[in-house]
């Protein structure tokens, strides 16, 4: 490489979808990064609660290095070792009994909503496909997950959208008991809105999404993307809820940084994809399942999960600290590693500001939404880490302050 990239090379070559950071990471070593003039960084962003084990964690490493020696990629005329051993994991630690293999939390939602589709179309009928959903919930960039997603800003422009859904408001039980009838093909929620500004289910509003749909014979179909694989404190976050859905998807955290997702369902429903409903090129990649089996077989451990839970409450006594001198944010709350802290009155909106400010003094943040400092850090991210991220946080929101 004779040419050495900068910031500005993005702005000629890539399409402005996106507006990165100035900095340019090239290194990662568990939870500290590097970018190209040296400067280290805390990374309390963790790719958007991608990077579950922080960067370059030994385990994924040598899961990538020995599949790369083996076999890559075989399409979905030969199935392949790691992506059956992956299949047979996730239907052994939790509610699935099957599962579909794909590349993104997008895709694994467009096949969750395709399922649950074809299910009600195959049993009931074609009358049967409406599709309740939440406002501000976030469920990918595909126009159906753009479509079913609760920001009407991420469909708009793109033409006519996809008919047969409704939204109602998050938590509000009495509202999708209005909406729900014999019509109704599948409830969609995140059991703990991630985008949305870190918000978690109330315990009885799911229970009570799932009493409707087996009332109604509709699907629950519940979007981990972001809250699975550990990020909650539990393999998934309906394990705490006690609500077990029809399908769940899952990415984020389960490839910890190589490109994976996956529907899970039961036998029940999964005959509805029967042979050519559905499929993708690098569904059941032999790469990328080895590393989710990796990332899977490691963090669904007590010591993992248990330490969750740990830097769960260090996280938040950090934020309480900086919070008695600041006074900049309302609420603290969040499950696990995936944690919010919203702003308070006189910091309306300002939460994005911080993000800047955080990365002169060396620490990766991320927002959800305008009002909410969200932290999705690696879910092994060293206690000392943590605290000297925090230090730097409390500079940057001391500049804010004294910016006013
Ligand atoms: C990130 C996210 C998605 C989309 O995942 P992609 O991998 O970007 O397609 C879907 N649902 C939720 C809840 C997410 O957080």
């Amino acid at each position: 490489m004779t040419h050495t990239p900068t910031r500005s090379d993005f702005d000629q070559y890539m399409v402005p979808n996106y507006s990165p950071q100035k900095t340019i990471p090239v290194r990662g070593e568990g939870s500290r990064l590097w970018d190209q003039e040296g400067r280290e960084y805390i990374d309390f962003a963790g790719g958007i609660a991608v990077n579950a084990l922080g960067h370059c964690h030994p385990v994924l490493v040598n899961a990538l290095k020995a599949q790369a020696d083996k076999l890559w990629h075989l399409s979905n005329v030969y199935t392949n070792e790691p992506a059956l051993e992956l299949a047979r994991t996730l239907v052994e630690r939790t509610f699935a009994d099957k599962v579909f293999l794909c590349s993104s939390g997008g895709e694994a939602n467009e096949a969750a909503l395709k399922l649950a589709r074809r299910w009600a179309y195959n049993t009931h009928g074609e009358h049967k496909d409406k599709i309740i959903s939440f406002r501000q919930s976030f469920h990918g960039r595909t126009f159906f997950t753009v479509s079913v997603g609760g920001q009407p800003k991420y469909a708009q422009g793109f033409g006519p959208v996809p008919g047969g859904i409704i939204h109602a408001e998050f938590n509000d039980l009495e509202a999708v008991r209005e909406l729900m009838g014999d019509d109704t093909c599948a409830v969609m929620v995140e059991p703990m809105q991630g985008e949305g500004g870190i918000l978690p289910a109330d315990p009885e509003f799911l229970q009570g999404l799932r009493a409707l749909c087996d009332e109604h014979d509709a699907l629950l179909i519940f979007d981990e993307v972001q809250t699975g694989v550990g990020r909650s404190g539990t393999l998934f976050a309906y394990m705490q809820y006690g609500v077990t859905p029809d399908i769940l998807s899952s990415a984020k955290s389960l490839g910890g940084g190589f490109p994976v997702g996956a529907m899970l369902t039961t036998d029940r429903i999964a005959p509805a994809m029967a042979i050519g409903t559905h499929g993708s090129t690098y569904g059941g990649n032999a790469l990328a399942s080895a590393v989710a089996l990796a990332a899977v077989e490691h963090i669904d451990t007590p010591e993992v999960l248990e330490g969750v839970k740990r830097r769960h409450d260090l996280f938040r006594e950090h934020l309480e600290t900086i919070n008695r001198k600041h006074g900049v944010f309302k609420e603290i709350r969040g499950m696990g590693l995936l944690i919010g802290a919203e702003m308070a009155d006189e910091y309306e909106g300002r939460a994005k500001d911080i993000l800047p400010l955080a990365i002169d003094e060396g620490l990766m943040a991320l927002v959800a939404g305008p009002n909410v400092l969200r932290m999705a850090p690696s879910l092994v991210i060293p206690e000392a880490d943590i605290a000297e991220g925090m230090a730097r946080l409390e500079r940057a929101i001391a500049r804010l302050v004294a910016s006013e």
